[in-house]
């Protein structure tokens, strides 16, 4: 019975060992590590093969033989494990003819005293059970070179690792578990239990286990060949702790008493196999989607700090080519303003009047590289603010001042209704919003053909809510409303957006860019205070309310 079990054992054996070979090469062949590792699971079937059948078969030429291609197959497979740590540390060394000849030759040359002359082994000593190898003069060099050369792979892996890509280092990891794995058993079997094994009935089949145990080396090394770039502690744990209990019920097996038993204990087997290859398989599939997550969020915020690097390279741009325009729209509106008040002498109404046109264009180019520096600087977080207490009535009443001229050449009526309850002084950045009741009352002239411009100051109370608090602020309102072209009213919002201008907008007006609005928006929220648009639509003029806090 026991005889019967070890035969479909070590075929298990075999067949695993093959296949896996067969399916690492299937999936990368070209790959340098996947060939060598199919070349080891070949030799890993003929070495336990080999070793077998030394033992069971009974034909003294064939027992030799097979005793012959044991060793050899032994130090081939042996030696092979460091071609396969140099292909997965990509070393030059197996691209230099020269030194893989050398390390080639050596395992081959020993392979082949191995089998055609007495060197390595002379015969053998028949236990009965099992036979005893009677070694020759080299036997030292095969020991040598089968210990030597499986170290030297391990030590290749364990200097290169720390340089290897993250996703390449869970490659490693697993071809040491697998090895350490192997050499532990092999330890295990073959030395340190080796007096209780050997008073034991079985201990023929008790001193292989050693050499089964490679597939478990094959199983690690290959896993981590054919699949690529996955490796997460929660993967390996669950593997870890699935192969302990696959193995579990595997020597359940080979413990068996009966056929029945046996059978039995297979089914449980297969039972527990499938049970642990769906399992692993889930908890691929999850951590496959939490790495592709990572994946992606990684991209896009490598795309967003470029973004951001691009943005700040636009903003500087944008404040380096204002600062540089500044300087000559200054002499311009200096020089334009001392030929309108006649320091150069008195213009004729044709000149002034053109000199004047040059005088309000400047004015705009001035507003347009103001609003440009103020976007830079909003960007960059760096618009700085000069907050004190004003007076809004002097302020929308000097800005009012400047448009007289520009309204009344548009033939337009600028109507300031004075506020008739006393406004409070207000805590605000005067000179910002100076510039934005400037840039409404310019915006309702530009975009109103014909009418008025109607500009007043009100205070009101507004109640908000406050941390679940209906809470009462008292507030100041700059109104400036037009009876011009008018907004739609889907654009009413869209226009405090950044270089947003109205549809058909450039059909009245090409000089604006569409930031006067945005900077104001900005500053604006920086005061906790408000600002819209209303309108009816288009054709019923505009209504541009600014509301500021009184505190
Ligand atoms: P722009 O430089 O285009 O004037 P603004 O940010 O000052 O930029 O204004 C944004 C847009 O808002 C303008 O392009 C225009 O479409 C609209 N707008 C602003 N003020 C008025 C107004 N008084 N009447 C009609 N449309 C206006």
């Amino acid at each position: 019975m026991f005889a019967e079990k070890t035969y479909i054992f070590v075929y298990l054996i075999l067949f695993f060992n093959f296949t896996l070979g067969i399916y690492v090469l299937w999936k990368n062949p070209k790959n340098k590590s996947s060939q060598v590792f199919f070349t080891i699971s070949i030799l890993a079937v003929i070495w336990i093969t080999s070793n077998f059948f030394e033992d069971e078969i009974q034909n003294e030429n064939l027992k030799e033989l097979f005793l012959r291609i044991d060793y050899a197959s032994g130090i081939l497979g042996l030696s092979m494990f460091l071609f396969f740590c140099l292909s997965l540390v990509n070393s030059k060394c197996l691209e230099r003819p020269l030194f893989f000849s050398f390390l080639f030759i050596i395992p081959s040359a020993i392979a082949y005293l191995s089998i055609f002359t007495n060197e390595i082994i002379i015969g053998y000593q028949n236990l009965g059970s099992a036979i005893l190898p009677i070694r020759g003069r080299l036997g030292l060099l095969y020991d040598l070179v089968a210990i030597g050369y499986p170290l030297a792979g391990l030590t290749t892996i364990s200097l290169r690792y720390r340089k290897m890509e993250e996703q390449d280092k869970f490659k490693i990891v697993y071809v040491y578990i697998g090895m350490i794995l192997f050499i532990t058993i092999v330890l295990l079997t073959n030395v340190v239990l080796i007096e209780i094994i050997k008073s034991s009935p079985h201990f023929k089949e008790y001193s292989r286990i050693g050499l089964y145990s490679i597939s478990l080396f094959l199983l690690f090394s290959g896993y981590a060949i054919a699949r690529h770039q996955l490796f997460s502690i929660k993967i390996l744990m669950i593997e870890l702790l699935a192969l302990g209990v696959l193995l579990l019920s595997f020597f359940q097996i080979i413990r068996s008493d009966s056929l029945f038993e046996f059978i039995l204990n297979f089914a449980a087997f297969l039972f527990i196999l499938s049970f642990v290859l769906i399992l692993v398989k889930n908890v691929y599939r999850e951590v496959e989607r939490k790495e592709d997550l990572q994946f992606l969020s990684d991209r896009l915020s490598l795309a967003n700090a470029e973004l951001r690097q691009l943005d700040r390279a636009k903003s500087e741009f944008i404040s380096i080519a204002s600062h540089q325009l500044r300087t000559p729209l200054t002499s311009i509106k200096g020089y334009s303003s001392l030929l309108i008040e006649g320091t150069y002498g008195e213009l004729g109404d044709l000149q002034k009047e053109v000199v004047e046109k040059i005088f309000i264009s400047n004015e705009r180019l001035i507003h347009l590289v103001e609003d440009l520096l103020n976007i830079s600087r909003i960007e960059a977080g760096k618009l700085e603010f000069n907050f004190e207490y004003c007076d809004i009535v002097n302020i929308v009443e000097e800005v009012i001042a400047t448009f007289e001229i520009v309204a009344k050449k548009k033939g337009l009526r600028l109507v300031y209704e004075r506020p008739k309850k006393i406004i409070p002084k207000i805590k605000i950045d005067g000179v910002k919003i100076k510039e934005i009741i400037s840039n409404m009352i310019d915006n309702a002239i530009k975009y109103t053909p014909k009418g008025e411009v109607v500009v007043r100051i009100k205070k009101a109370y507004v109640i908000h809510e406050r941390h679940g608090v209906m809470c009462q602020n008292e507030v100041v309102r700059v109104i400036v409303a037009d009876t011009g072209i008018g907004i739609d009213h889907s654009e009413l919002d869209l226009i405090f957006e950044k270089f947003s201008r109205g549809a058909q907008i450039s059909r009245f007006n090409t000089e604006g860019i569409g930031l006067g609005m945005y900077v104001a928006k900005k500053v604006i929220n920086v005061h906790k205070g408000r600002i819209w648009a209303e309108s009816a639509g288009r054709g019923q003029g505009s209504r541009f309310v600014l509301e500021l806090l009184v505190r």
